[in-house]
C-alpha cells in the first residue's frame, strides 16, 4: 500500500478517450505505456465506463498486464474498473481483473432482459445486437458490420419498443418526454439512446456513481491524491468531476469531444487543441507523464 499523496489522480471513461469508437479497442500503443507509466508513479487510475466487465477485461486490462502492469501493481499501483455505469465494480490486480462487484438491486427483471433479447433477434438483427456480458444494464448496439446509418436509421423504433416492453412489464420508465409510473408511482427505469447502443438501466446508474465507487476503493487502500483530472467525451462524462468537485478535490475535466458542447462548470473544463478522441486522450496522458517524470 502507498505512504505518500500521489500527485494525480485520474477517473477515465473509456470508449472514446482510451478506446477508439471506430474499432471499439486500444488503438493508439503510447495509451497502455502511459497508463502503466503513471500508475507506477503512484496515480491512481480508474476506468470508469458503460462497458462491461468482460469488454473492459479484453480491451483494456489485458493489454495493460502484457505491457507489464502486474509488477507495477505487485509494487503498490492502484488501478480500479467501475463498468455499466456503476453497477459493477472490480480492483485491477495482477493477475488481471479482481473480484468483480454486482448492484443486483439496480438490474433489470431477467423476463425483461429476456425480452428484449427476443425483440432484438426477432425484428432487429439486420442492424443490432444483444450485449450478453451486462449484469446490471441492458445495452443494444451497433453491428460492427452495419453501416452507421442504417443503425441510426432503426434506433428510433427500437428505442420505442424498448419502451413499451417496460410499460407491458410494469416497470416504471423515462424516455425523453415520456415518463410512465409502475404501479408504486416511481420510475426506476430509463432508456438511453447513444451513439453506437441503445442502453435500459436505473436512473441511479451514471458516472457520478461510478467515480464515488472508485473513489471509495482508493480511500480504502492508501492516500488519495488532491489533484484530480476527469476525461471522457459525453456530456455525462462531467459527471466524474462534479463528484470530486462537490467532494472537495481540484479538478479539471478534459473534454475530447467538444463538438458535443463544452458545459460551464465551477472547475476548470479543458478542450485539448486539434486532437479528439483517443487522439486527444494520448495526449493527455503523454502530457502528463512528461510533468510527473520532469518534476519527479
Ligand atoms: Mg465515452
Amino acid at each position: 500500500m502507498p505512504t505518500t499523496i500521489p500527485p494525480l489522480g485520474l477517473l477515465l471513461d473509456v470508449d472514446g478517450p482510451i478506446a477508439s469508437p471506430v474499432s471499439r479497442s486500444i488503438a493508439i500503443p503510447s495509451i497502455i505505456d502511459d497508463l502503466v507509466t503513471l500508475c507506477g508513479l503512484g496515480v491512481p487510475i480508474a476506468f470508469v465506463t458503460g462497458r462491461s466487465e468482460s469488454f473492459i477485461r479484453e480491451h483494456v486490462v489485458g493489454p495493460l498486464i502484457d505491457a507489464g502492469l502486474g509488477p507495477v501493481l505487485a509494487g503498490g499501483g492502484r488501478m480500479f474498473g467501475v463498468c455499466e455505469k456503476g453497477g459493477v465494480w472490480f480492483p485491477i490486480t495482477e493477475q488481471g481483473v479482481g473480484t468483480v462487484e454486482i448492484d443486483h438491486a439496480l438490474a433489470l427483471p431477467q423476463d425483461y432482459t429476456e425480452a428484449i433479447r427476443q425483440l432484438v433477434h426477432s425484428s432487429f438483427a439486420e442492424t443490432m445486437e444483444f450485449d450478453g456480458t451486462k449484469y446490471a444494464m441492458i445495452s443494444v448496439e451497433q453491428r460492427t458490420d452495419v453501416e452507421h446509418e442504417a443503425f441510426v436509421r432503426a434506433q428510433p423504433s427500437f428505442a420505442a419498443a424498448a419502451f413499451d416492453l417496460l410499460v407491458d412489464h410494469g416497470l416504471g420508465a423515462r424516455f425523453n418526454d415520456r415518463v410512465v409510473a409502475d404501479s408504486d408511482g416511481h420510475v426506476p427505469f430509463r432508456i438511453d439512446p447513444t451513439i453506437i447502443s441503445i442502453d435500459v438501466e436505473s436512473v441511479l446508474l451514471d458516472k457520478d456513481r461510478g467515480a464515488e465507487r472508485a473513489l471509495g476503493y482508493f480511500l480504502g487502500h492508501g492516500p488519495v491524491p488532491t489533484l484530480w483530472r476527469t476525461v471522457g467525451d459525453s456530456r455525462s462524462d462531467y459527471l466524474m468531476a462534479d463528484f470530486l468537485h462537490d467532494a472537495g478535490y481540484e479538478v479539471a475535466h478534459v473534454d475530447v469531444r467538444p463538438s458535443d458542447g463544452v458545459l460551464q462548470k465551477p472547475y476548470p473544463v479543458v478542450v485539448p487543441d486539434d486532437l479528439i478522441h483517443d487522439h486527444a486522450g494520448a495526449w493527455f496522458l503523454r502530457q502528463w507523464v512528461a510533468k510527473l517524470t520532469e518534476s519527479g
